[in-house]
């Protein structure tokens, strides 16, 4: 039996974290589970998983927590960062799943680390803003990461029984999102609904906007270059539209080695909670009748310059990932309230990256900080981005 912590339960990870705990009640417990606010979901989870911790973002929310749960239900409920990081180290527990949304998880994945959990990461802006720091720190404490990210699981899987000395590039597959095929003289036209349509995954709206822009690749290329302890030059990114292939390996002999699946997140999650043994998913294979083409080609980067920041980022290194990181949540949440054009995101951070001044040799205190200087930059950009049309209306 295997006790699990979710960090961001009410997510879509977080969702298929726990349908997997109901199909193997035999195999996993759950201890704690945090979400932010969906207290309506998290009252559901808490009755029939019986947490022993159940956590929310603050007091407010704590409180409707409460009248949500019916009398007797024996669960601790706490609020907040001391909140999150008790559900990251709460004692008994083996796996903490790291599946909260941004900067969020950095934190309660570095305490879940301090306390020896084996981290099963889906927040990939832990490995983005701090990967050096966090898989040291991993090393040190010999805990095990293990990718749910369906790629960085794809990537994990083609990597076992090889030796990393033979390993040649690391080929990271993208379905190129929803605009693909756009012309870029479109591209400002693209509207917040359009953008939410994933074609092949069904996720939460930032990661929806992240892949319509292809950060969401970029995020995936630093979380792979701290992941497998590689340099950004290993790692070609490959667009394939049909996302079957969910990414693969080369060797030094030319041989790659792919892992294909079904688009469901499942398998990912169910891998990184089992791994080694692999659990009776009944997932359907993918369809090999001949009625569906595999097909690849290069990401274009001037429809998609957030890939390009990403990889300057990964080049760089240092606190400018973090600062990418910051000035894309920034941007993406001011796109989900319709206030910036789905081109201005890519502006916007690249124009944070440009204003911030790197730090050598950064501490975690300079990465957060870094994190907390763009933030401040990221939003007062999108207010003279704001500003202008107003001034031109005159
Ligand atoms: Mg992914």
């Amino acid at each position: 039996m295997k006790n699990l912590s979710i960090l961001g339960s009410t997510g879509s990870i977080g969702c298929n974290a726990l349908k997997i705990v109901e199909m193997f009640p035999q195999r996993f417990a759950v201890k704690a589970l945090a979400a932010r606010s969906n207290t309506d979901l998290l009252a559901k989870q808490i009755e029939q998983f019986t947490p022993e911790v159940a956590v929310v973002y603050d007091r407010d929310t704590m409180q409707q927590l409460k009248k949500k749960l019916a009398a007797g239900t024996g669960v601790e409920i706490l609020c907040g960062d001391e909140g999150y990081r008790a559900a990251a180290t709460a004692d008994g527990v083996d796996i903490v799943i790291t599946a909260v949304v941004g900067a969020a998880g950095l934190m309660p994945t570095l305490a879940a680390i301090d306390a020896g959990k084996t981290i099963a990461l889906a927040n990939k802006e832990t490995l983005v803003m701090a990967g050096e720091i966090v898989t040291r720190k991993a090393v040190q404490k010999g805990v095990q990461i293990l990718p749910v990210d369906s790629e960085h699981s794809a990537i994990f899987q083609c990597l076992q029984g090889h030796r990393k000395a033979d390993l040649a590039k690391i080929l990271l597959t993208a379905s190129g999102g929803p605009f693909l095929n756009l012309p870029l003289s479109q591209f400002c036209k693209i509207s917040t609904a359009q953008a939410l349509n994933h074609p092949n995954w069904n996720m939460g709206p930032k990661i929806t906007i992240d892949s319509a822009t292809l950060m969401n690749k970029g995020l995936e290329v630093l979380e792979a270059k701290s992941l497998f302890d590689v340099s950004e030059d290993m790692i070609e990114v490959i667009v394939h539209p049909q996302s079957v292939i969910h990414s693969m390996v080369a060797y030094q002999d030319g041989s790659v080695i792919a892992q294909l699946g079904i688009p469901d997140m499942k398998a990912a999650i169910a891998y990184a909670l089992s791994f080694p043994e692999r659990l009776p998913l009944n997932q359907p294979l993918p369809d090999f009748s001949g009625a569906q083409d595999l097909t690849f080609q290069k990401p274009d980067l001037e429809k998609f310059p957030c890939l390009a920041l990403a990889f300057e980022a990964c080049k760089v290194g240092k606190t400018l990932p973090a600062v990418l990181n910051a000035a894309n949540e920034v941007a993406v949440t001011s796109f989900l309230r319709e206030e910036i054009s789905f081109s201005d995101i890519a502006r916007i951070v690249e124009w944070t990256m440009d204003a911030h001044t790197v730090a050598d040799n950064p501490e975690l205190s300079d990465i957060i900080d870094a994190d907390r200087q763009s933030r401040i930059k990221a939003a007062d950009l999108i207010r003279d981005i704001n500003r202008k049309p107003i001034t031109n209306n005159q």
